[in-house]
């Protein structure tokens, strides 16, 4: 069985589709079905191309770089089935670059704005608090911090976000509840610095609740629930700000 898949490929103002015919193969995914193409770069009308130009990692849906529109819904190629997307009676899938980053080549695009947000937000363990292991945490708090580390920066939340474009500040929910993940950890113990810094411009406040995030993260990390919880969070920070504030007048 013959399978059509259509391309949006090219640069900024220069997009284009190109469509190639491809046999289906029993567990192909979009990635394998992609190097199928670059071994040979022929479209279904017979015309020689240049390769499609896409980005690939780990393979197993950890490494987030395979991001894309699959049928117009952010996901990662690699663990997108072409058995899930083809029938007797339809067999075209259409696939293009996420259309809120910079758009470097065909599938290819720029998303280090999410690594630069995630240094806004203070993601990591610094100095201040790596000199012991901190408190043994309960398994309960441990599960949903571990749910949270699976985050893979692979922006289907950000694609999916009313809120978020290219020109936006606005930080967006990975980046939001990687500072949960942060501030929340019994190891970090300056919490007041990483929630302050989900308050600066194009945090927590820029946030519309419209929840499409949620909907679309491959690891199904419970966004809104991570959204509600700096929320509340950002509000105690303002009232102990506006005490400390007072206290010194
Ligand atoms: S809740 Fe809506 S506005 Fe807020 S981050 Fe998620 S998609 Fe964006
Ligand atoms: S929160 Fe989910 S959708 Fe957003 S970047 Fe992380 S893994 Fe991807």
């Amino acid at each position: 069985m013959k399978y059509i898949l259509k391309i949006l490929r090219g640069t900024e103002n220069n997009q284009y589709f190109e469509e190639f015919a491809l046999e289906f193969k029993e567990g192909a995914n979009i990635v394998s079905a992609l190097l199928d193409i670059q071994k040979k770069p022929i479209t279904k009308d017979g015309k020689k191309v240049s390769s499609v130009s896409f980005e690939v990692g780990c393979l197993e849906e950890v490494c987030g770089a395979c991001s894309m529109l699959i049928n117009a819904k952010p996901r990662q190629a690699c663990t997108t089935l072409i058995k899930d997307l083809i029938s007797k009676k339809n067999n075209l899938i259409t696939i293009a670059p996420l259309s809120k980053f910079p758009l470097i080549k065909d599938l290819i695009v720029d998303r280090s704005k999410m690594f630069k947000s995630l240094k806004k937000v203070n993601a990591w363990i610094d100095e201040e608090d790596a000199d012991d292991f901190g408190p043994k945490i309960d398994s309960k708090t441990r599960d949903k911090l571990y749910e949270l580390t699976t985050c893979m920066t692979c922006g289907c939340c950000l694609e999916a976000c009313p809120q978020y474009n290219k020109n936006t500040k606005f930080i967006g929910a990975s980046s939001i509840s990687q500072g949960r993940l942060f501030s929340d950890h019994p190891i970090a113990k300056n919490k007041s610095k990483r929630i302050n810094s989900l308050m600066q411009e194009g945090g927590i406040q820029d946030c519309g609740n419209s929840q499409n995030c949620k909907e679309v993260c491959p690891k199904e990390i419970s966004l809104t629930e991570s959204i509600a919880k700096v929320g509340k969070d950002t509000t105690r920070q303002l009232f102990k700000d506006l005490f400390s504030k007072k206290k010194k007048t």
